[in-house]
């Protein structure tokens, strides 16, 4: 008809095709980019909003273009996702992320590095993809005293479908120690009803209703509304975004455990996360 002429056209517009060009173009260069060593892991600190300590860190992939410089991960991430490639990143990030964790563990052994998780990860080969992390690593993960030294960090769309395999794999993390993060809580599909179905331990509030704060008052009553929530389902809260005195102090009041953001510090590479940890822990 004449609708569907109509649509066909509209789909193959310049500017779409210059979008799926540049988007082969990142996946092909992706595809070198580990093999050459252009990934990085970077780290930021999640801060216990009641001693101000750094309890946790976020492990934050990075990749440094050697013509484009550092491209962004909301930019690599999603094409990464949509070819599968985001598996092989996903393996990297968590290897390089696991060995840096164990290490310091000798400076803080409750020290715990947050890793983001794709559903895509999940899904690959029957699901059996991020459960060989487990196994692979079983003696690595709980090295030494205290909790596993890695944490993962989740996303809605992952629950949203509420797949057997995926809940079992979430179980068998749980079993063995790992603590589950929903992330980027707000954003997303925000059914309740997972919360209710997934044990879960720690939600992420997304930068977005910490965003402006001490301006805006509707978010200041859902950031307390999320935080007494979370706890009488028995999750802690973690609220990401934190980049002012302001916010951080009402998150605090609010009864949030813990804090993230540019105030609390910024992703740094391992080494600087490194020197952070030791000054942190001379004062
Ligand atoms: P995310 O998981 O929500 O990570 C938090 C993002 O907020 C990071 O962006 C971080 O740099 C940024 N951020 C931290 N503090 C502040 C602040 O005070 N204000 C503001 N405005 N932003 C802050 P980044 O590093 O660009 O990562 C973007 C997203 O890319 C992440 O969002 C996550 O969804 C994805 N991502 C990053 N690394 C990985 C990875 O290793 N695996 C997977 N699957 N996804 C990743
Ligand atoms: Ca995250
Ligand atoms: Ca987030
Ligand atoms: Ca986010």
């Amino acid at each position: 008809s004449k609708d569907n002429g109509r649509n066909r056209f509209t789909y193959f517009t310049p500017s779409m095709q210059e979008a799926a060009q540049a988007r082969m173009a990142i996946s092909n260069e992706l595809r070198r980019a580990i093999d050459e060593g252009q990934l990085a892991v970077h780290f930021q600190p999640i801060v216990d909003m009641h001693d101000g300590r750094i309890r946790k860190a976020e492990a934050l992939v990075r990749w440094q273009h050697p013509a484009r410089g550092a491209v962004s991960p909301v930019e690599f991430i999603p094409i990464a996702e949509h070819t599968g490639q985001i598996v092989a990143i996903g393996n990297w990030v968590f290897r390089e992320a696991l060995a840096h964790a164990r290490r310091w563990r000798e400076l803080d052994q409750q020290l715990t590095v947050n890793i983001n998780v794709s559903p895509a990860q999940f899904y690959h080969t029957n699901g059996d993809n991020c459960r060989h992390w487990l196994t692979d690593n079983a003696i690595d993960i709980n090295g030494g005293a205290g909790p596993p030294a890695v944490g993962l960090e989740i996303t809605e769309g992952l629950l949203l479908a509420s797949n057997h395999a995926v809940m079992k794999q979430l179980l068998a993390f749980q079993q063995a120690g790992i603590k589950i993060s929903l992330d980027d809580f707000g954003t997303g599909y925000s059914s309740l009803s997972y919360l209710r179905k997934f044990n879960l331990d720690y939600l992420k509030i997304d930068k977005s209703f910490v965003y402006n704060l001490e301006h805006d008052a509707a978010n200041v009553a859902l950031c307390e509304a999320i935080i007494v929530m979370a706890h009488k389902l028995g999750l802690k809260v973690i609220a990401e975004g934190v980049e002012t005195e302001q916010q951080y102090d009402i998150l605090r009041r609010a009864g949030c455990d813990y804090g993230q953001g540019f105030l609390l510090g910024e992703p740094l590479p391992p080494d600087g996360f490194e020197a952070l940890l030791h000054e942190r822990m001379m004062a």
